[in-house]
């Protein structure tokens, strides 16, 4: 999304009258002579207003009309810097390395960038076992953890037909549905029949090469999903899946010192990511975290009675 930044500047020229005492706001050198004026202050050059224009968060040049790429209101770019490749994690213009599927990410989110396999699966237990024993947050599924390319994630998310949109990770749970019926062995009983899930599997997709932090963000984020599959499988509202599943991601940015990604939850514009994740602060605050369980389970109950397909 681009918003662009207008700054309005009147900027004339006077003929110093009381050349003495005036002063640049800016350099604070004596003005003698020609002067400009700004937002109803003098000053000595165009040098010097030029310096009180936003400075450009990549060459540090100060502009007129820049662009604001992110969320974050205190990022904003010249236009030669809003044109370069924006990095796939931080989502900020940059010089950029091109990843094998196409992602382009900035040398700072490159050089902690995580592609091996090993070290991605010791971040993702780490994260499961924090979440489990500082938050409470675990369950005894046996998840299958893989690494994969953005086209690869793509295609399994399309598979699955779940969540609210493309994510950087994606929970994935399947299982096969029998119907089960045992006769009695008094005939005069009717067969028991009972549906039974068997073939029941977990997985958890994250991207490969996602700076460690953001690989922290991602995994506490689809650890959030199963949580809520074990406890409140009938769940089918994505505001409230994605919301909360945002919400431990900020939860978890937070126990891994790494507040500042919070800024981009925070912020999120996105009605079901972003709205969602809101909610459930709001909710948390009104009512307690056992206030939200409540809400949850009240949720899960009534799915379960309309009948929807627990999923
Ligand atoms: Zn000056
Ligand atoms: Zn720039
Ligand atoms: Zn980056
Ligand atoms: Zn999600």
């Amino acid at each position: 999304m681009k918003f662009r930044l207008f700054l309005l500047l009147l900027i004339t020229m006077f003929p110093a009258l009381n050349a003495a005492t005036l002063r640049c706001v800016q350099c604070n050198k004596v003005i003698r002579g020609r002067y400009f004026t700004s937002g109803g202050k003098a000053y000595c050059s165009e040098t010097c207003i030029e310096k009180t224009w936003p400075k450009c968060s990549l060459c540090g040049k100060h502009f007129r009309n820049g662009v604001q790429l992110s969320d974050d209101p205190g990022k904003v770019f010249c236009s030669d810097c809003a044109a370069k490749p924006q990095c796939f994690s931080c989502r900020l213009p940059a010089d950029c390395e091109k990843l094998d599927d196409g992602r382009t990410l900035c040398r700072e989110c490159y050089q902690r960038a995580v592609f091996k396999y090993e070290e991605a699966l010791e971040i993702f237990n780490e994260v499961r076992s924090r979440l489990k024993q500082e938050l409470e947050l675990g369950t005894e599924h046996r998840i299958h953890f893989q690494l994969v390319s953005l086209p690869e994630l793509e295609r399994r998310s399309r598979e699955t037909g779940s969540g609210a949109g493309i994510e950087l990770g994606l929970f994935y749970h399947n299982f096969t549905e029998v119907t089960r019926t045992t006769e009695s062995v008094l005939p005069w009983h009717k067969p028991k029949t009972e549906v039974i899930r068997t073939n029941e599997r977990f997985a958890i997709y994250v991207l490969y090469g996602m700076p460690r932090e953001k690989l922290i963000e991602i995994c506490a984020h689809e650890l959030a999903h199963d949580w809520m599959q074990a406890k409140y499988p009938a769940i089918i509202n994505l505001k409230i899946k994605e919301g909360w599943a945002e919400y431990v991601a900020s939860k978890a940015n937070r126990l891994f010192g790494n507040e500042s990604l919070n800024r981009r939850i925070e912020l999120n514009p996105d009605p079901i990511y972003g709205n969602g994740y809101r909610e459930i602060v709001k909710y948390v605050t009104d009512h307690g975290k056992s206030g939200l369980y409540d809400y949850f389970a009240s949720l899960n109950q009534n799915h379960s009675a309309a009948g929807q397909r627990v999923k």
